[in-house]
């Protein structure tokens, strides 16, 4: 069977050009003694605003592992795929992120749901699951409550892995559900039950990513109780081991953490956690190379410095309509951002302080940067334009790139060291 390895990151590479450059970060964490073993994940949605193909994003990967020299394995992830959407990921996927957030809450028959309360009598009474201090008391009605809530959605994800299988073949990919979209965390019981449920549909799950409290903001850090979201990971650790012993789901199951990308403030504690479990994880990071891309080409020199201010000017144009997607997971102050004329009169410096993540820099500007982690359609809109800047300016985006997702994510995350301020110069 193809298994996750314990850490992965999963990288994202909206215009399939800092494939090297993200791998590069891997090769840093090796010869730090860690193996970080990437994922190149791609979402349906960033696909259809570029206008790119799944098999892009396979042959960026796959060339940038030969051209590198990168013996251990790389995945790529169809991520948030569902039926309707999974057919061009099939042949160059061999991870699929199965989403069946819209699904929850959807009233499963009333059949199904018997059967799965009467076939689960472990999961009915007092719950002990180790490393939880407090056993969980719960009845058949809350159980029945619970799987009402979810038993429909692990159906669809259920379905979606069949398919992929039926088409693939069994154990040939990695496969992750997804119910990180959604309102509310789930409690240690409903994903014990999410997890029971899953593994009566027999999906060999190796990643889930649940949803965490806090908000996940796209391209800044973690907003929300940080004591909290500890010991809310830590729960979900301690049932994913539960889970793994009492179903026989693969022991390689691990958290998935979605919109993962600068989300500093708690990479310490996921570090701390991971240990103390013994636990792997998944950290998938999407936008955070795109604003590299943007902080490299005005770095680059006066050309790149252009269209990087021209990118901001035309998604500040197009902010509402650009936002309304990503709507539950930005917080920008509009009142707050710059004017285009105001970003125009920017220095290199000024530019890059604003869009770079480093929250010790009295100049970086989150408003700034979220609009522009929204923008990337701007981009795909100047087409050839844009590419041809980012092989022009190829040296510093690519520095950045590499740095970014080292020093700020690989190293805090994996390696438990601070992150440092002003980490590139
Ligand atoms: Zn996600």
């Amino acid at each position: 069977m193809t298994k996750i390895e314990k850490y992965s990151i999963g990288v994202g590479d909206r215009f399939a050009h800092q494939a090297r450059a993200q791998l590069r970060a891997c090769l840093l964490a090796a010869d730090a003694g860690m193996e970080v073993i990437p994922v190149w994940n791609k979402s349906n949605r960033e696909h259809m605003i570029i206008g790119s193909e799944p098999a892009s994003l396979r042959a960026a990967a796959d060339e940038a592992v030969r051209e590198l020299g990168w013996t251990k394995p790389y995945h790529v992830d169809a991520d948030h795929i569902n039926l309707d959407t999974v057919e061009r990921f099939l042949a160059p996927s061999d991870f699929f992120t199965i989403d069946v957030a819209h699904f929850i809450g959807k009233a499963p028959e009333p059949e199904a749901l018997e059967s799965f309360v009467s076939r689960s009598p472990e999961l009915i009474g007092t719950l002990r699951i180790a490393g939880i201090d407090q056993p969980f008391t719960t009845t058949r009605e809350s159980i029945a409550q619970i799987a009402g809530k979810y038993l429909f959605a692990v159906q669809e994800a259920a379905r979606i892995y069949r398919h992929i299988a039926a088409r693939k073949g069994e154990g040939s990919f990695i496969t992750e559900v997804s119910m990180d979209e959604t309102d509310l965390p789930q409690t240690p019981p409903e994903l014990l039950v999410i997890l029971a449920a899953i593994a009566a549909e027999k999906i060999p799950i190796q990643t889930i990513a649940p949803k965490f409290t806090g908000r996940f903001n796209k391209g800044v850090d973690y907003v929300g109780d940080l004591k909290q979201f500890t010991i809310e990971f830590e729960n979900d650790l301690a049932v994913i081991v539960h889970a793994i012993r009492q179903y026989g789901l693969p022991g390689s199951l691990k958290l998935s953490v979605h919109s993962g990308s600068d989300k500093f403030s708690i990479y310490g504690a996921i570090n701390r956690a991971i240990a103390k479990f013994g636990a792997g994880v998944h950290l998938k990071t999407a936008g955070t190379t795109w604003l590299e891309e943007l902080i490299g080409l005005a770095e680059a020199g006066p050309g790149g410095l252009a269209l990087a201010k021209e990118v901001y000017a035309k998604a500040y144009e197009n902010r509402q309509a650009l936002c309304e997607p990503y709507a539950s997971v930005i917080d920008i102050a509009f009142d707050k951002l710059p004017s285009p004329a105001q970003v125009q009169s920017w220095t290199a410096a000024e530019y890059t302080a604003a869009v770079r993540h480093d929250q010790a820099c009295p100049h970086f500007d989150q408003n700034v940067r979220q609009l522009l982690h929204v923008g990337f359609k701007v981009a795909a809109k100047m087409g050839d334009r844009y590419l041809k800047m980012l092989e022009e300016c190829e040296e510093s985006i690519s520095r950045n790139v590499t740095e970014n997702l080292f020093a700020r994510h690989i190293q805090p995350l994996f390696l438990g060291s601070s992150i440092p301020a002003q980490s590139v110069s």
